[in-house]
């Protein structure tokens, strides 16, 4: 591996003695990790990842394209360093409380399916993607994680400064120069620059500036990186904490710090570096605040209200869930909003550009529902009231490629398939034959 010249220069100077490590461990394949969907997964009998209850280490990477549970959302794939993002949350945040929370820079959705297994059921979690596509990845995983206290957003971190005073947590988990992903994606390395780097600061700090006020005063920041230069990290720290009032918060990295995390005191300053030399992950670098200013709340007042089913619709819909939602309807489309934060979301859809909200169970035609896809992956899902058919693999496989797999033959009405008991979507039997309600833009392109 051919790093590029001015970084190698850097990094030899930063690391001295444990950069032949550091260059070492270049040469060695990353390492697979997953992250389990508490809700759906029991615990792995694996090697577990120390800094998170949730993560595991693969003895080697599998096809997940091919391995129905994970288009069931029971896991997703993630790099063991990012994980840490639960430290600094159980750390500086009370988890019992209820919370709303921010992921600025969300696709395609790592960070925020994490939040949603650590957050409670009383708070409500704002996932936002800036680039329009990315921001439709984004919602499909989140739909695969099955929670309905969520909305996904596709706005420029500017149109935060609507929300003044509205967040108890950001997460910005920022646009980067990309040094720690070199080992996992060498291509990575042809993007670098020195000028990118310092482009990268320059707008990691317009996207601080940008949604810094729709933090509550004593509201906790988290400021994540995959890069190890200190322009991009503890520099644009130092540059927030000048500009504003914040207490940046220290956290424990444990066990005489045998998790290889390292910690860097900088003016005051604390920031946490991963290097793939010293930990089981590849490059990261995270640091939290507290805001101190002063930040009065916005007053949520809506002009439109999301329009309501009429009741009857509303009383075949809830018996389909699990608890009683607020049942909107968007052209013909019924979605459940948690009833705890139908203010909120209301609210939110008037001044952001919401991509989903809450979940989303039917399409109503002609007094028929037509569940929807998102219902089937749903944690809130009443499967007692379906029809359940369960797959082989070869079977579920078909199904994923949107085929029409030979199923429930004499049968009539929707059914939900399942794979090892985990949902995968929904089918219409039709008696001599099935039609596959698989979305046509999630099938899987693998195998068969
Ligand atoms: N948090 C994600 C996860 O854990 O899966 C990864 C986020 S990635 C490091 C950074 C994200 O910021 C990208 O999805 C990128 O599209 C987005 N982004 C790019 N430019 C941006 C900008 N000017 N403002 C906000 N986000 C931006």
């Amino acid at each position: 591996m051919q790093f590029p010249e001015a970084f190698q220069k850097r990094m030899q100077a930063t690391l001295a003695e444990e950069w032949p490590a550091f260059e070492a461990i270049h040469q060695q394949p990353s390492f697979t990790s997953i992250r389990l969907n508490p809700a759906k997964q029991k615990p792995y009998d694996l090697t577990k990842i120390a800094w998170t209850d949730f993560g595991y280490f693969l003895p080697e990477r599998p096809s997940f394209t091919l391995d129905p549970t994970f288009h069931a959302g029971t896991y997703y794939v993630q790099e063991a360093s990012s994980m840490f993002l639960e430290q600094a949350l159980k750390q500086t945040v009370d988890l019992t409380k209820p919370l709303r929370v921010l992921d600025l820079c969300a696709a395609p959705g790592g960070k925020s399916t994490h939040l949603l297994s650590l957050l409670n059921q009383e708070s409500l979690l704002v996932s936002n993607e800036v680039i329009r596509s990315r921001a439709s990845i984004l919602s499909e995983n989140i739909q695969k994680w099955g929670n309905a206290n969520v909305v996904v957003t596709n706005n420029d971190p500017k149109d935060f400064q609507r929300l003044n005073g509205f967040f108890d947590v950001m997460v910005v988990d920022a646009p980067c120069s990309g040094e720690g992903l070199f080992r996992k994606d060498p291509k990575a390395m042809e993007e670098w620059s020195e000028d990118n780097v310092a482009l990268c600061a320059q707008r990691q700090q317009r996207i601080l500036a940008d949604v810094w006020p729709a933090l509550k005063q004593d509201g906790i920041l988290i400021y994540c990186t995959c890069t190890y230069n200190a322009k991009e990290n503890e520099e644009n720290i130092g540059w927030l904490i000048h500009n504003s009032k914040f207490k940046i918060q220290s956290l424990r990295v444990e066990h005489n710090n045998d998790w290889g995390v390292e910690e860097i005191i900088k003016n005051g300053i604390y920031g946490y570096r991963f290097f793939p030399h010293k930990v089981k992950g590849e490059g990261f670098f995270i640091s939290v605040l507290r805001k101190k200013d002063e930040a009065e709340e916005v007053t949520m007042r809506t002009k439109t209200q999301l329009p309501l089913v009429s009741k009857k619709i509303a009383e075949r819909v809830n018996d389909w869930l699990l608890h009683t939602h607020q049942l909107i309807l968007l052209d013909d489309l019924i979605v459940a909003l948690p009833e705890q934060f139908s203010t909120e979301i209301n609210w939110l859809a008037n001044n952001l550009n919401v991509v989903t909200k809450g979940t989303a169970v039917a399409m109503l035609k002609h007094e028929k529902l037509i569940p929807e896809h998102a219902m089937a992956l749903s944690l809130e899902l009443n499967r007692n009231q379906f029809t359940e058919i369960e797959l082989s693999l070869d079977q579920a496989l078909a199904y994923l490629r949107k085929e029409t797999p030979l199923i429930g033959e004499g049968q009539k009405g929707f059914a939900l398939v399942t794979y090892k008991n985990h949902p995968l979507g929904w089918v219409n039997l039709l008696g001599n034959r099935i039609n596959n309600l698989y979305p046509a833009n999630w099938r899987v392109r693998m195998g068969g």
